[in-house]
């Protein structure tokens, strides 16, 4: 029996996640959960399956329908005491955004193997992460369909044998939309994504791409890899999750339907292989799998990511916080949809990245950015009316 917690637990990662443990009841159980404010979720899910803790981020006081057998924490802090009362034998950190990082280190820094939704984790403190890993000798396993493609590519290989991965990306809804109409797209456009169904801020990271510059740098650090051994390959149909080029010519590449249940049920059961009731591979209708090369003027994110490889330090912080302050204001309709891009190119092309020591270095380059990104935001708008 696996004890798992799940961090995220009401978003899209959590909720499928809870679904696949509630049909496997001899393997694993939930011991601890997290959510942030969905209170009435979170309620439902800890009657549910009784984790031994849980905490709502944004709560208000122990509710009287929380199960009495369950201990009740809150805040952000709250997600940590969760994990220490909870003590699971896996952590799934499917937190969206800089929010997750202090999980991840508990993860490592506690030993537990780490089920890896929340990439900001890796993009912010890649560097600091994995050497937390490799001294603790804890595994990261990568939930993020791409990496967990590779990480499975990977699995009887050793890295000198390695010449390039290439990440696929959809494209996302705008791949053949006219470059020029970008300053006209809505929310609720780029909320609609081709392929895949996922929570709000990593749809609009698709939609610009920004999402696989983040893949990028998370890739860098999960796979020990240089600048030159990572390419971005736009794949329309998301059948092939990812690709690992060896040295001697041979490909690998890992397929299936896009469906994250898939790579989720693949960490929470890592390292052994459990059956899951799925649809057979239907060949008759993906006659056509296609590939075509990102054009770095419809997709200008992208570029940012091999960015922050050069420059390091603390600017992965730095292009994570100011995308998350950007994608903020286009939601709520206060940025047109270059100006995301735009801006957090912006934002990182002025910062002087600085080493980072300990994870306090890492949040106080993502609280400076956060102003940094809304001041200028601000201005932008002003500029483009
Ligand atoms: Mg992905």
């Amino acid at each position: 029996m696996k004890r798992v917690a799940i961090l995220g637990s009401t978003g899209s990662v959590g909720t499928q996640a809870l679904q696949l443990i509630a049909e496997r009841r001899a393997a694993f159980a939930v011991a601890g959960i997290a959510a942030w404010r969905s209170g009435d979720a979170l309620l439902e899910q800890i009657g549910a399956f009784r984790p031994a803790a849980a905490c709502l981020v944004e709560g208000s006081g122990r509710p009287r329908e929380c199960h009495p057998d369950t201990a009740w924490f809150e805040g952000s802090d709250g997600i940590l005491a969760m994990l220490e009362a909870a003590r699971p034998d896996l952590v799934l950190n499917a937190i969206t955004g800089a929010a997750g990082l202090p999980a991840s280190e508990w993860a490592l820094r506690h030993r537990v193997p780490l089920a890896l939704a929340n990439k900001e984790s890796l993009v912010m403190a890649g560097e600091y992460l994995m050497g937390l890993a490799r001294d603790t000798g804890t595994p990261i396993l990568p939930v993020d369909s791409e990496h967990c493609a590779i990480f499975q590519c990977l699995r009887s290989s050793n890295r000198g044998e390695v010449k390039r991965v290439v990440l696929t990306g959809s494209g996302g809804p705008f791949r053949q939309r006219a470059l020029e109409t970008f300053a006209d797209i809505t929310p609720a456009e780029a909320l609609r994504h081709p392929t895949w169904n996922m929570g709000p801020r990593i749809t609009v990271g698709s939609a610009t791409m920004m999402n696989k510059a983040f893949e990028v740098v998370e890739a860098h650090w999960l796979f020990d890899l240089a600048e030159d051994q990572i390419e971005v390959v736009i794949h329309p149909q998301s059948i092939v999750h990812s690709m690992v080029e060896f040295v001697d010519g041979n490909i690998l590449a890992q397929l299936g339907v896009p469906d994250m249940r898939v790579p989720i049920l693949y960490c929470l059961s890592y390292p052994e292989r459990t059956p899951f009731d799925f649809e057979a591979f239907d060949f008759a209708r993906f006659r056509e799998l296609g590939f075509e090369p990102a054009d770095p003027r419809r997709y200008p994110a992208i570029e940012l990511g091999y960015e922050v490889l050069r420059t390091r330090g603390d600017s992965g912080a730095v292009l994570n916080a100011a995308d998350e302050v950007l994608t903020t204001l286009f939601l709520q309709g206060k940025v047109t949809f270059p100006a995301i891009v735009d801006t957090v190119a912006a934002v990182l092309h002025r910062h002087e990245p600085k080493g980072i020591a300990c994870l306090a270095d890492v949040l106080a380059a993502d609280r400076r950015t956060r102003s940094i990104a809304t001041a200028l935001a601000g201005a932008s708008t002003v500029a483009r009316q």
